[in-house]
C-alpha cells in the first residue's frame, strides 16, 4: 500500500481501529459487499504490519447515519480512543465514512494530528502531521461533500420530477396496492375492500373517528406491514382511533396523488445535539398535488367535508362538537348582548340551562347577559327548525334511509367474505387430501389434518357471520319508513332518536342560535342563523323564576303579618282556617310559616322573658356546647320553659349562673383545657390507664369525676392522669378489693 514507509514502530505498538458504517439497515442488508470490505480492512492491517491482536473492528455504528453523531456510540468511542493515544491507526475504506459532517471530521483529524495517529483509507496512509497529507485529506473531505451534494441534488430533483409526474412510487395505504404496470389501484382483496368502505360509512354515520372505533368493535381491520422482510404482507389487527384518523387525512383514499405532506428539517436543541423534525404541512402548502389520479374510495369532496368535520371535532382549537347532553343548541349558542358564547350547565334536577358564565368570570357581562333555561330556548328553536322541514326535505332523509340499508348490508359483507375464504381454503385442503396416494400414509395423515383444521376454521367464522347478522336490528320497510318521515314532528319526538341524534340533524340546517338582548326579564329573544345565510328572530315568554310561580297569596302574606306576634304553629293554624295553602300547594305548617317569614320579612315576636336567655346563648357564656346545655334541661339541673315556637327560654340570673360554673368546673364530660400543655412524661391517657390496669375506661373516667385520681384537661378536651408508682398502687388495690369491676379480657394477640 502507498505510504506504508509512514508507519513507525510506535504505529505499531498502538492498535489498529477498522471503523465500519452503513448509513441505513438496508445497506445492511443488501449492500453486503460494502460491508465484506470494510471488514476486510482489518486483513489489510495485518499485512501492513500489525499483529492480529492489536487490530480491533468498531461496528456499532452499523445502520447509523453519519450526518451527525448523534447516537453513534461507535464514533464517540473511536474519538475517546484517538484522544488519550491509545490508536496507532484508523482504517476506514472511504474518509467521508467516518463521517458526514465536516465538522466532526475535521475534529477527528486535528486530534488524530495531535496524537500522532495514522489514518488509512482504500488509497493510502496518511500521516496528519505531514501538511501534504494534511491538505490531501482536506481536499478529499471537501470533495466528497462536494459529491454528497450534487448527489443528493440529482437524486432530489429525479424524485421531485417524478413525483410531479405522479409516477414517484410511495407507501401506499392499506387498500390501495399497485398492480403489474405499477398504476395505484384498489385493493383486489374483497375483504380489505369492504373494511375501508365500511370505515367512511362509518365517519359519515357517527361523524368522529372515536363512533368508528366503536363501530369497529369486535372486528379486524387490514394493515399492510412494510419495510424489513415484510414487504406489504396483509396483517389483520384492531381499528385504532389514531389509525382512523390517519385513513380520514390521507388524501389517497380520494384518488388525489399529493408529494411532500410532511416536511422534514433539522433543528438545534439548546443542549446543540441536532436532530430531525418532521411537520405537517398545511394543504395549500402541498407541492405536488394530482386529483384523479387513480380510483379511490371517496370523492374530492368527501374528503374535504371529512376533514371539516375532523376539525370541527377538536375541541382545543376552539371547536364545540356535539355532546351527549340533551341541551340542543349546547356549542352553537351565543350571547347577544356581549358575543360570547354561552355554556350549558346540567343541573342536579335534570334541568339544563345556558349561561353566559365566561363573561361573568371575566366581570365583563354587560347588564342584558343571562341565564335561560334550554328548554325554553329548545323548544322555540325545534318548533322552528320542524316547521322549515317541508316535504321535499323529507324526500331526502328517505334517500338517506336507504343508504343507511347499504350500510347495514356492508356490515355483514365483511363475515360473508370471511365465510367464502374459509370454505375455499377448505375445499383447497379437501382436493389435495383426495389427490394424495393412499399408500403414502404419512403425507395423508398430515394432509387429513390439515382439512380438519380448516373445516374447523370454516365453521368458526360460519358462526361469526350468523351471529353478527342476528346482532343487527330489524330494519323498518321503504313503506313504514315513508309513513314515519311524513309525520317528521312524531320522529322528532320519539324516543329512540336520541339527543345527538337531533342535534346532528338541527346543526345541519342551523348555523347557530343567538340570545339577543332583552331587557324585559319575562322574555327572551332568540336569533336563529341558517346556514342558508336566512335569519330568524323569535321571542318567546320565559319560564318563571320558582319563586313566581310557587308564590303565596298576597292576603295570606298580608294575614301572617297582622299575626305575626304569634307562634308559627298558631298562624299556621289561623292561615289554613282561613282556607289558604302554600305557593306549592299544601297547608301552612311550622316550617311554611317560618319560611314565610324569613322571604316576606315577617318579624318574629320577641319569646323571651325579662333576664331569660336561650339554651345557645348558656353554651356561649359558660363555653360548653348547646347539647350539654339541653342535657341539663332534661336531667332538671336547669330550670327552662318551653317558648314560642318551640324554642327553649331559661331564666339565666346570677346565682343560676354561679352554679352551672360550679357543675362545668367538677364534670368530667364538659371540655374545657385546664391548661394547654401537651402530655407530660409521667402523664398517661384515659385509654393508657385503661390498658395498664385492665379496666374499661367507663371506670377510668368515673374515678377521674370522683377525684379518685389526679387528672388534668388538656387541649381538646383529652385528660391527662398523672400515673405514678404510688397512684398505679392505689388504683390497683381499689380494682382488687372492688367486687364488680371485673378486668377486661386482653386480646388474643397481644
Ligand atoms: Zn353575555
Amino acid at each position: 500500500m502507498r505510504g506504508s514507509e509512514k508507519i513507525t514502530t510506535s504505529h505499531f505498538e498502538r492498535t489498529a481501529l477498522i471503523y465500519v458504517r452503513q448509513s441505513s439497515m438496508a445497506q445492511v442488508r443488501e449492500n453486503t459487499e460494502s460491508t465484506a470490505r470494510q471488514y476486510a480492512l482489518a486483513d489489510e492491517a495485518v499485512l501492513l504490519g500489525w499483529p492480529r491482536s492489536g487490530v480491533e473492528v468498531i461496528d456499532a455504528d452499523l445502520g447509523l447515519s453519519g450526518r451527525s453523531t448523534e447516537g453513534r456510540t461507535g464514533f464517540k468511542d473511536l474519538v475517546g480512543r484517538v484522544c488519550i493515544g491509545e490508536v496507532g491507526a484508523i482504517f476506514g475504506l472511504e474518509i467521508s465514512r467516518f463521517a458526514r459532517s465536516s465538522a466532526d471530521l475535521s475534529r477527528l483529524l486535528e486530534l488524530a494530528r495531535l496524537t500522532d495517529t495514522l489514518v488509512v483509507d482504500a488509497d493510502g496512509i496518511y500521516d496528519l502531521g505531514n501538511f501534504n497529507d494534511r491538505l490531501l485529506l482536506g481536499l478529499k473531505n471537501q470533495m466528497s461533500e462536494a459529491e454528497l451534494h450534487f448527489l443528493a441534488g440529482r437524486l432530489q430533483g429525479a424524485k421531485r420530477a417524478a413525483a410531479e409526474r405522479g409516477e414517484l412510487r410511495v407507501t401506499l395505504p392499506v387498500g390501495l396496492v399497485y398492480d403489474d404496470e405499477g398504476s395505484t389501484v384498489v385493493d383486489p382483496d374483497e375483504e380489505v375492500r369492504a373494511a375501508i368502505t365500511d370505515l367512511f360509512a362509518a365517519f359519515r354515520a357517527g361523524g368522529s373517528a372515536y363512533q368508528v372505533v366503536a363501530a369497529f368493535k369486535g372486528r379486524r381491520f387490514p394493515l399492510r406491514a412494510y419495510g424489513g422482510v415484510w414487504a406489504g404482507q396483509l396483517r389483520w389487527g384492531r381499528l385504532t382511533h389514531s389509525r382512523v384518523l390517519g385513513v380520514l387525512s390521507n388524501p389517497a383514499f380520494a384518488g388525489t396523488y399529493v408529494f411532500g405532506r410532511y416536511h422534514s428539517h433539522r433543528v438545534v436543541d439548546p443542549d446543540a445535539t441536532v436532530h430531525n423534525k418532521v411537520t405537517k404541512l398545511a394543504m395549500e402548502d402541498w407541492p405536488v398535488v394530482i386529483h384523479d389520479h387513480h380510483h379511490g374510495y371517496i370523492t374530492w369532496e368527501d374528503y374535504l367535508a371529512n376533514k371539516a368535520c375532523l376539525a370541527a371535532n377538536t375541541t382545543n382549537s376552539g371547536a364545540r362538537p356535539v355532546r351527549e347532553g340533551t341541551a340542543l343548541c349546547q356549542g352553537i349558542i351565543a350571547c347577544g348582548s356581549c358575543g360570547r358564547a354561552m355554556s350549558t350547565r346540567y343541573h342536579r334536577n335534570g334541568h339544563a340551562s345556558y349561561e353566559c358564565s365566561a363573561s361573568r368570570a371575566d366581570q365583563m357581562a354587560t347588564p342584558t347577559c343571562r341565564s335561560i333555561s334550554a328548554l325554553t330556548v329548545d323548544e322555540a328553536v325545534a318548533e322552528r327548525l320542524l316547521s322549515a322541514l317541508d316535504p321535499e326535505e323529507v324526500a331526502l332523509a328517505l334517500a338517506a334511509a336507504d343508504e343507511v340499508a347499504d350500510r347495514r348490508a356492508s356490515r355483514s359483507r365483511a363475515g360473508e367474505l370471511a365465510v367464502e375464504r374459509a370454505r375455499y381454503d377448505a375445499q383447497r385442503a379437501e382436493r389435495a387430501f383426495d389427490g394424495c396416494e393412499p399408500e403414502n400414509r404419512l403425507v395423508a395423515r398430515s394432509l387429513e389434518s390439515r382439512w380438519e383444521d380448516r373445516l374447523a376454521a370454516l365453521a368458526e367464522v360460519e358462526k361469526a357471520l350468523t351471529e353478527t347478522i342476528a346482532a343487527i336490528p330489524e330494519l323498518p320497510g321503504r313503506a313504514e319508513l315513508e309513513v314515519l318521515t311524513s309525520d317528521v314532528t312524531a320522529l322528532w319526538h320519539a324516543p329512540s332518536t336520541s339527543p345527538r341524534d337531533r342535534k346532528r340533524l338541527l346543526r345541519t340546517l342551523i348555523a347557530d342560535v343567538t340570545l339577543l338582548a332583552e331587557p324585559d326579564f319575562a322574555k327572551a329573544r332568540i336569533g336563529i342563523r341558517w346556514h342558508t345565510g336566512a335569519t330568524d328572530e323569535l321571542v318567546v315568554a320565559r319560564r318563571q323564576a320558582v319563586t313566581e310561580y310557587r308564590r303565596t297569596e298576597s292576603a295570606a302574606i298580608d294575614l301572617a303579618r297582622s299575626l305575626s306576634h304569634l307562634s308559627n304553629n298558631d298562624i299556621a293554624h289561623q292561615l289554613n282556617a282561613a282556607g289558604f295553602i302554600t305557593g306549592a300547594g299544601r297547608p301552612f305548617d311550622n316550617n311554611a310559616v317560618a319560611s314565610l317569614r324569613r322571604y316576606h320579612h315577617v318579624p318574629s315576636p320577641s319569646m323571651l322573658e325579662e333576664s331569660e336567655v336561650t339554651a345557645g346563648e348558656v353554651a356561649r357564656r359558660l363555653g360548653i356546647t348547646a347539647g350539654a346545655v339541653i342535657y341539663w334541661i332534661a336531667q332538671g339541673w336547669l330550670t327552662a320553659r318551653r317558648g314560642i315556637n318551640n324554642q327553649w327560654c331559661i331564666p339565666f340570673g346570677v346565682s343560676v349562673e354561679e352554679k352551672c360554673r360550679q357543675r362545668v368546673i367538677g364534670s368530667a364530660h364538659i371540655h374545657r383545657p385546664d391548661s394547654t400543655e401537651q402530655q407530660g412524661t409521667h402523664e398517661l391517657t384515659v385509654g393508657e390507664v385503661a390498658a395498664v390496669l385492665g379496666i374499661s375506661t367507663n371506670v377510668v373516667y368515673y374515678w377521674i369525676e370522683r377525684h379518685h385520681i389526679d387528672a388534668r384537661r388538656g387541649l381538646g378536651g383529652r385528660w391527662f392522669i398523672d400515673f405514678d408508682a404510688e397512684t398505679e398502687a392505689e388504683c390497683r388495690t381499689r380494682v382488687a378489693t372492688s367486687g364488680h369491676l371485673k378486668p377486661v379480657l386482653e386480646s388474643q394477640t397481644s
